[in-house]
């Protein structure tokens, strides 16, 4: 009797929480497109440093950058900030330019779980793809580059990482658990960077995705077709006036990818082993939520 008094009570107290945070969200998140780059900058501009990033393991592709692979050095030293995820002047991009995107590796090998374009609901741009994932899987750079960000930005990407590439291009990746690299390391298509999670402005766990061109958040559909876990084709031309398209971005060839990838999923018993001790406890946890769950109904 006590119990299911308290926990009335607890679920008045979340709900009243929950409004209120919702109340205080929807205030803030309607944002001008423009309004939000600037306060972007400013909420980056106020972060504090991360206490939980981990050590990097000696990995051979940080050893083996062989100099035929050296970056050109100006990518790296020409508006390198590790306080913006946008340092660039918009006005000094080029029209058009074609970009080099033959040596990548998929980010994650999950399905987009959100794509990138307008939201009407958040009346904002959604820069980025959202890929679904677990807490503790691992996110790989995109292409050869430099790790130039590892911040957090709690009403936002949370944990994020930013990697500027050698061919041109800059990645992010978003609601991090954990990093695997910090600011100034060299990575490889391919390279664990962090570990992905649920942190920032984000309702589950999920890798949030951008590709940029000087600023420009180009779809990443438009370079990668994630159905098939590739690219399009070996280069992508950005143009000013389509970056924001997608390149046959098939919804429902997502959806089976989808489907297949956590049929998968779900049998592969390499990836529960290795996990055998979270799991343990998870399901543990669950157990008692089931076990609570029936004492509520009764
Ligand atoms: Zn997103």
């Amino acid at each position: 009797m006590q119990f299911s008094k308290i926990a009335k009570r607890l679920t008045t107290t979340l709900t009243i929480a929950t409004a209120a945070i919702l109340g205080m969200s929807a205030q803030t998140t309607y944002r001008l497109p423009g309004q939000h780059t600037q306060q972007q900058g400013q909420l980056l501009a106020r972060q504090g440093n991360l206490t939980h990033s981990i050590a990097v393991p000696i990995n051979i592709d940080y050893l083996n950058f062989s100099t035929e692979d050296e970056p050109e050095i100006d990518i790296y030293t020409e508006g390198w900030n590790s306080g913006r995820v946008n340092c660039y002047n918009l006005a000094n991009t080029p029209q058009q330019a074609v970009i080099d995107v033959s040596r990548y590796h998929m980010p994650h090998p999950g399905p987009i779980s959100s794509p990138y374009g307008y939201r009407p609901r958040f009346r904002r741009m959604h820069k980025g793809v959202d890929i679904s994932l677990h807490i503790g899987d691992t996110v790989r750079a995109a292409f050869d580059g430099r790790v130039r960000i590892t911040n957090y930005e709690a009403r936002g990407y949370g944990n994020y990482v930013v990697v500027r590439h050698t061919n041109d291009l800059e990645t992010v990746y978003g609601h991090l658990s954990k990093f695997l690299v910090k600011n100034g390391d060299f990575v490889k298509a391919g390279t664990p960077i962090a570990l992905g999670g649920n942190t920032g402005r984000s309702t589950g766990p999920h890798l949030h995705f951008e590709t940029r061109y000087m600023g420009y958040a180009i779809n990443p559909a438009a370079i990668f077709d994630f159905p098939n876990q590739t690219t399009h084709t070996d280069t992508y031309t950005f143009n000013k006036n389509t970056y924001q398209n997608a390149r046959n971005f098939d919804p429902q060839a997502n959806a089976q990818y989808a489907q297949a990838y956590y049929s998968k999923r779900a049998t592969n018993k390499a990836y529960s082993s290795s996990k055998s001790k979270s799991k343990k406890v998870a399901s543990k946890s669950k157990k008692s939520k089931r076990s609570k769950s029936k004492k509520r109904r009764r």
